[in-house]
C-alpha cells in the first residue's frame, strides 16, 4: 500500500529534504503548510497532487487560492485551517513548522497509529510532558527526525531501558566553535547562518552557533525519552558524523553515526519500522580518518547553560527560555541585539518570570501558549536595554 505524508512547514528547509525523499513516487501526499510563502507552496500542491494547501498567515489565503486554481487541492487558512490540514487522514505527519507556532497543529494531527515524524522540537520544549501525554493518549507513535534524537532512538533499541545510564548528543560546535569571547562579542547574523555541516534554517543555523539548539535538545531528549536531566551530557564533535551516544550500565556505548544529511533520519520515520532504500551518502571513515570530540564550553557559550537550567527547573521554565530566545534570534538577526545579548536577554528574561510566578507546568496547549505569550511580552520589555548593548 501506499503511505500518505503531510508535511506542516513544507516550505522550509526539513520540509525540502523531506520532500526529495518522496520524489520516487513511493508516497503519497495529503497535505501540505506553509507560513506564508504561498508561491512557494503552491508550486509544491501542483507538483505533488497534495488534496489540502495550508497557510498559517490568513493575508496569504487569496493569492494560495489563486495559483491553485484548476488542480483538486483544497487550498486553506489560519489557525483553523493549519488543524484541518495536520488532521487530514494521512499516515505519517511531519511536522518541520519553526518555533512554538508548531505545537498547536502538532497535536491536532494526533490520531491512533498515526506516525509523527517530529522535527520541530520547540513541541516538546514549550510542552514536553503534555505533548507526550496527548501523543500516548490518542495512540499516536512519535518518530523523532532531529538527527541526534533520532540516533538516540536507534541506540536504546541494543538494551532495555532500565539498563540505559547515560544519552550523550553530540554538537558540532557552530562556525563559532574556536572563537574567542572578543570576537563573539562582534559576529554578524550573517556570519552565524553559516554552519560548517549542516544547511539548515535561518532560526536552528543561529540556535546552532549560541549552542541553543543543543540546550533545546537536551530538553526535547529529557521529554521524548523520559530521561533525568543527570542521565544527559553533550559532547563537542565539529565533524557531525557521530550524532548520538548511548551508554548502558554494563560499560556499553552504542553509537549512531552517519553522514551529516537530515534526509537519512527523515528517510528513517518515513520507512519505520523498515530502512528506506534510497540512494543515501555513505560514510567514508578511512577518508575521515578521525573523529575529533572535546567537552562543551559553557563560559563562551551561556545558553547551553540556561538550557539545561531551564531543564532542571522544570514546569515551564523550558517553554520560557524557548520563546525568549525565538525574540532573541529575530532581534539578532534585525541587527537590535548583538550575538551576546542572545542569552543575555533569555536569562533577564526566565529571572523575570521566575520572580513573577510564570514558570507553571502547563496543563493544556492555551495554557503553555498563554505562557508564550508573556515570555515575548517580557522579551520586548527587556530587550531596549539589551539592544543598546549591541550597536
Ligand atoms: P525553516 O525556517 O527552513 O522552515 C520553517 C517552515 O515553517 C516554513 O515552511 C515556514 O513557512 C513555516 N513557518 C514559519 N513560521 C510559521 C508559523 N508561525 N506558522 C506556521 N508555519 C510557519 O526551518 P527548518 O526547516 O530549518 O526547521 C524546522 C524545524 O525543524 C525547527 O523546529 C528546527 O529546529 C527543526 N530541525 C531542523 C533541522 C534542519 O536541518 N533544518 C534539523 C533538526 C531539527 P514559510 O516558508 O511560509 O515561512
Ligand atoms: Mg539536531
Amino acid at each position: 500500500m501506499v503511505t500518505s505524508v503531510s508535511i506542516l512547514g513544507a516550505t522550509g528547509s526539513i520540509g525540502a529534504s523531506t520532500l526529495d525523499l518522496l520524489r520516487d513516487g513511493a508516497f503519497r501526499v495529503t497535505a501540505l503548510t506553509a507560513n506564508s510563502d504561498a508561491k512557494k507552496l503552491a508550486t509544491l500542491a501542483r507538483e505533488f497532487d497534495a488534496e489540502i494547501a495550508a497557510v498559517s498567515d490568513e493575508a496569504a489565503y487569496t493569492e494560495l487560492k489563486t495559483l491553485l486554481a484548476g488542480t483538486r487541492t483544497k487550498a486553506l487558512a489560519g489557525a483553523n485551517g493549519m488543524a484541518e490540514a495536520a488532521a487530514a487522514r494521512s499516515d505519517i505527519l511531519l511536522s518541520a513548522i519553526v518555533g512554538s507556532a508548531g505545537l498547536a497543529p502538532t497535536i491536532a494531527g494526533f490520531a491512533k497509529g498515526r506516525r509523527i515524524a517530529l522535527a520541530n522540537k520547540e513541541c516538546l520544549v514549550t510542552a514536553g510532558r503534555l505533548f507526550m501525554r496527548e501523543a500516548q493518549a490518542k495512540g499516536a507513535i512519535v518518530l523523532p527526525v532531529d538527527s541526534e534524537h533520532n540516533a538516540v532512538f536507534q541506540a536504546l533499541a541494543c538494551g532495555k531501558r532500565d539498563a540505559v545510564s547515560k544519552v550523550t548528543l553530540t554538537a558540532s560546535g557552530g562556525p563559532f566553535r574556536t572563537m574567542s569571547r572578543e570576537r563573539l562579542a562582534i559576529v554578524t547574523p550573517e556570519e552565524a547562518v553559516r554552519h560548517p555541516n549542516w544547511s539548515m534554517g535561518a532560526k536552528i543555523s543561529i540556535d546552532s552557533a549560541t549552542l541553543m539548539n543543543k540546550g533545546l535538545e537536551l530538553i526535547e531528549a529529557a521529554y521524548l525519552f523520559d530521561l533525568a536531566p543527570s542521565q544527559l551530557d553533550v559532547l563537542i564533535h565539529p565533524q557531525s558524523v557521530v550524532h548520538a551516544l548511548v551508554e548502558f550500565h554494563d560499560g556499553s556505548v552504542v553509537a549512531q553515526m552517519a553522514h551529516p544529511d537530515m534526509r537519512i533520519p527523515i528517510g528513517f520515520c518515513l520507512a519505520w519500522p523498515e530502512r528506506m532504500n534510497w540512494n543515501a551518502p555513505k560514510l567514508d571513515l578511512a577518508k575521515l580518518g578521525t573523529l575529533h570530540f572535546e567537552a562543551p564550553d559553557y563560559e563562551r557559550f551561556p545558553a547551553l547553560k540556561l538550557a539545561r537550567s531551564a531543564l532542571e527547573t522544570g514546569g515551564g521554565a523550558p517553554n520560557v527560555l524557548n520563546a525568549a530566545n525565538e525574540v532573541a534570534i529575530d532581534a539578532f538577526r534585525a541587527k537590535r541585539l548583538s550575538f551576546q545579548g542572545i542569552p543575555g536577554l533569555v536569562e533577564a528574561v526566565l529571572d523575570k518570570a521566575a520572580k513573577e510566578g510564570h514558570l507553571r507546568e502547563p496543563g493544556t496547549v492555551n495554557d503553555a501558549l498563554a505562557v508564550d505569550h508573556v515570555a515575548r511580552s517580557f522579551a520586548a520589555t527587556l530587550l531596549p536595554q539589551f539592544a543598546a548593548k549591541a550597536s
